[in-house]
């Protein structure tokens, strides 16, 4: 018998003509309950809120969207004799609201660190065998008291008298009763007066290095709650985790500390005549001028007295920024300074970078920290927008990695002997990106962290991916020696499909939609490294770079100092990109569903017989794929023929639309297939790449 020209292929061979479309079927759902409802993936999203005169369809601020507007005067002293602080604030509150407000809720963050009013501490239970040091600290488990005395509560009448305010408080928040309502477009001025000790651990914390004492200090003072148009007052305790979410605001903050500090602080310093030698001041000038950092303080002038504008007592040091929504501060006589000038384009305004340190950190902060502030930067900038402030500050001490406006507080550190490890390196330039990277988000773009840990964790680690492989470029051959080939280690990032894929495989994650204390597991994969690589994803593969861009720019620009909830960015990325996404929020950010796609058979036929004629090659191939996982993702096929040539099938998310169990792809070839593979790039974290190959049987 004359050999069939397939033959040759081995594979099954499909000689009925079959229909160019397959024929209608019912409809196929990935999550059919039998309900008889619409389950499709791709259903418009029944979650979201209603677009309103405040937050309109388009994702963006309405017509009619309003915050309030928090300003702060604050004079503080730092004892370094028992490390406590002693403040006292005057708040002016705006309300911008269209309400009346008959109270006032005032954040205490700090006494998540209080024997008597923790709330996390009461709710604790009983301590595992082992609890991580880090676990430690953000649990506040450790017995200490560094909660708030507050020594004086008062209101400030309109003609300038003061009143005891009626308040109340309720663990981590205090309610002011107010005397007269505030009406909308009101002001209401409040004073506070308080001390606490600095914790010793926690978000803010001391720590005693080699050359004594340093003070990071965060939270240190009673802030305002939000009252918005989503929440209301927002009175979510601080458990410990949930972050802060805060009204923007104006700042006016003197610091009093030791004569031989030095401090640095959100805001510009306004009176560096009076705290930093000329020397120091004509050193800021020059450093100022290039992107190449330069010492203000040299390790050799640490604890100097001439390094110093006076010999004893106290220095206050006077700092006033605009519209921030926080301000946290640096003090000890241990650290190292270096400074360098970042502008976007030669014309623009220099943008200050500073890096303080104590010895201890060197040599690798002196390398590492205001380089990869400048990388932040500089990627951040072009993926989002241009950073407004006029500094930045990366200072080092104990705590791991926390972001505040202008001012970032990030560990690792040598060995004491002077050496570190790769991962070491690695360690202090993603955290420098990140917690520099929050400017943008949260501190900028200020969603509220107390709910959505990803709005903020999430697209900022999206970001840092970036930044950490610009850095790799950036410095490549000179502060970056790790790969020859300027490529940041793709497995150690957050972002990369493959390394999200064992969480993927994980039954019990909670959906990225979860309130940030109600995440029981996995913190860092759920706030973090999941939304930054379905956003890698959405970048790379499902929009690509250009469309993505677009419509984060939308987002991030559209939401400057403004408070957007998750639908305004859902909504703002739809309306950017120009694509409805809806299936990819809600697979990726409202379910646990992970993607597996597996092929089925692979069928060859004439296509002479199908189509009447060879000019779009010899053969016409089908490939069917099922969907085994719970996503729809979009669907890459890359064949492999005889004679070695591959060949790419792209196809769009769409081939699920009809039919979310399975697919049929089909394309014609004039060669011999040999391999088959689904999601070649591993761009959709597929959970079972098992199933993803398909080799030619050999049949002889
Ligand atoms: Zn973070």
């Amino acid at each position: 018998m004359k050999p069939h020209p397939l033959r040759f292929l081995g594979i099954l061979v499909v000689l009925a003509s079959l229909p160019r479309v397959a024929p209608a079927s019912a409809q196929q759902w990935l999550h059919d309950d039998g309900s008889k409802t619409n389950k499709s993936m791709f259903r418009v999203l029944e979650e979201w809120p209603d677009p309103n005169d405040y937050r309109n369809a388009a994702g963006m601020p309405g017509p009619r969207y309003w915050q309030q507007q928090a300003d702060y005067r604050i004079e503080v002293a730092l004892d370094t004799t028992d490390h406590s602080l002693h403040g006292s604030e005057r708040i002016t509150y705006h309300n911008n609201s269209p309400d009346v407000l008959r109270f006032l809720w005032v954040q205490l963050d700090q006494n998540q660190a209080s024997e008597e009013y923790s709330r996390s501490r009461a709710a604790a239970g009983a301590m595992p065998a082992r609890v991580s040091p880090m676990a430690r600290r953000f649990l506040g488990l450790e017995p200490s008291d560094a909660g708030y005395t507050l020594t004086r509560v008062q209101l400030v009448r309109p003609d300038g008298s003061l009143v005891d305010a009626d308040h109340r408080i309720n663990n981590t928040i205090m309610r002011v009763n107010l005397e007269e309502p505030l009406q909308p477009g009101g002001v209401q001025r409040l004073d506070i007066d308080w001390h606490h000790i600095v914790p010793d651990a926690g978000r803010g914390a001391k720590e005693l290095v080699t050359d004594g004492w340093l003070y990071e200090n965060a939270q240190w003072f009673p802030r305002m709650s939000v009252y918005d148009d989503v929440n209301g007052w927002q009175t979510d305790q601080f458990m410990g985790r949930g972050e802060f979410y805060l009204e923007f605001g104006n700042y006016d903050v003197s610091i009093t500390v030791p004569w031989n500090h030095i401090v640095d602080a959100t805001g510009e310093l306004q009176n560096p005549e009076e705290v930093l030698t000329a020397t120091q001041r004509q050193r800021l000038e020059e450093a100022y001028r290039s992107e190449e950092p330069k010492f203000v303080i040299r390790p050799d002038e640490v604890m100097k007295p001439e390094s110093r504008p006076t010999r004893s007592g106290t220095l206050t040091w006077h700092f006033k920024a605009e519209n921030v929504r926080d301000f946290a501060w640096i003090s000890s006589k241990t650290y190292v300074w270096d400074a360098a000038g970042f502008r976007y384009r030669p014309d623009s305004k220099v943008i200050e970078i500073h890096s303080l340190y104590p010895r201890d950190a060197m040599p690798l902060w002196d390398k590492v920290s205001t380089r990869a502030t400048i990388q932040t930067m500089k990627t951040y900038g072009r993926l989002a927008f241009e950073y407004p402030y006029p500094k930045a500050v990366n200072a080092n001490g104990p705590v791991g990695g926390m972001e505040y406006p202008m001012i970032a507080f990030c560990g690792r550190r040598p060995q004491p002997d002077g050496t570190y490890s790769d991962a070491t390196e690695r360690g202090l330039i993603g955290v420098t990106v990140h917690e520099v990277g929050h400017n943008w988000f949260p501190m900028i773009v200020a969603t509220d962290e107390r709910k959505w840990t990803w709005m903020d964790e999430g697209l900022n680690s999206f970001l840092q991916y970036y930044g950490e492989r610009d850095y790799a470029k950036t410095y490549c051959g000179k502060q970056w020696t790790q790969t020859a080939d300027c490529e940041y280690p793709a497995e150690t990032q957050r972002g990369p499909a493959p390394n999200i894929v064992e969480y993927m495989r994980d039954p019990d994650q909670e959906p990225l939609m979860t309130e940030s204390d109600l995440i029981a597991k996995d913190f860092g994969n759920n706030g973090y490294a999941k939304p930054a690589t379905g956003l890698v994803m959405l970048r790379e593969h499902v929009l690509g770079e250009k469309a993505f861009d677009d419509a984060f720019h939308y987002y991030a620009q559209g939401w400057m100092f403004k408070h957007p909830q998750p639908a305004d960015f859902f909504r703002s990325m739809e309306e950017g990109a120009g694509e409805n996404l809806a299936w990819f929020w809600r697979g990726w950010f409202y379910t646990t569903h992970a993607n597996d796609q597996a092929i089925g058979d692979v069928s060859v036929q004439a296509a002479q017989e199908l189509i009447g004629d060879d000019s779009r090659g010899q053969y016409y191939y089908r490939v069917k794929v099922d969907n085994a996982g719970g996503l729809v993702m979009p669907l890459e096929i890359e064949v492999t023929f005889a004679d070695g040539t591959t060949e790419r099938h792209d196809f769009p998310v769409d081939v699920w639309r009809n039919n979310e169990l399975t697919f049929t792809a089909g394309f014609f070839g004039d060669k011999e297939v040999v391999e088959i593979v689904v999601d070649p790039d591993q761009a959709y974290a597929d959970i079972d790449r098992s199933n993803n190959v398909w080799k030619r049987p050999i049949t002889e």
